[in-house]
């Protein structure tokens, strides 16, 4: 079975979860999507307002900026990459999610880059470094440093909202994701070119 249709098996398993006390107020669960086959999974902390509208996974403001962050690494979501958050439904008023709702989530998310399998995985703010990592990572001193775990490279970083409210942060992210592309050629694919970031 394809790694596609190994999701699509997963899918309404997801979508029919009620295990944490977030589903009644959201509107909907928001699975992920991407290119199931692709190398990179990039994991957020759960939906907001747009996501939960929306059904899928960074489509408001700090979703287009990632898209641009992809545009910048020469990646598209639907052929590159894979796009996952900690809780697929969203906290109330943005809030980030508790601990225990991460703690029920969790095993969705472990589901899927199981069957994902990618060789890199980037973390994008606290709440996935914490879930991913180490509970009590602090984004500030982590971002940045590869953590080989699993058979996997993660990478943290700051989440694409964190850049909206202070662009001070565009820098580290850049130079982070740079970190990836090297990380890509290397083990994925030698000829992945980026004009923002050329092969040298
Ligand atoms: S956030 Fe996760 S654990 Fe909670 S109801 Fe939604 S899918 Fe289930």
């Amino acid at each position: 079975m394809t790694r596609a249709e190994r999701m699509e098996l997963l899918r309404p398993q997801v979508l029919a979860c009620q295990a944490c006390g977030l589903r009644p107020s959201a509107h909907q669960v928001v699975f992920g999507e991407g290119q199931p086959e692709a190398r990179v999974a990039f994991v957020g902390e759960g939906p907001g307002a747009q996501e939960d509208a929306a059904g899928r996974p960074f489509v408001g403001p700090a979703g287009q900026l990632l898209d641009k962050m992809l545009e910048a690494m020469n990646f598209r979501r639907e052929r590159d990459v894979y796009i996952l958050n900690v809780v697929k439904c969203r906290p109330p008023g943005n809030r980030a999610p508790e601990t225990s709702e991460v703690n029920q989530c969790l095993p969705h998310l472990a589901r899927q880059l199981e069957i994902l399998d990618p060789v890199i995985v980037v973390l994008l703010g606290s709440t996935a470094v914490r879930a991913l990592i180490h509970a009590e990572a602090r984004i500030t001193r982590v971002r940045g440093d590869w953590v080989v775990r699993d058979g996997r490279w993660w990478m943290p970083t700051y989440h694409p909202a964190a850049l909206l409210r202070n662009p001070e942060l565009k820098r580290p992210v850049w130079s982070d994701l740079k970190r990836v592309l090297d990380k890509y050629r290397e083990l994925v694919d030698p000829s992945h070119d980026s004009p923002h970031y050329p092969i040298s």
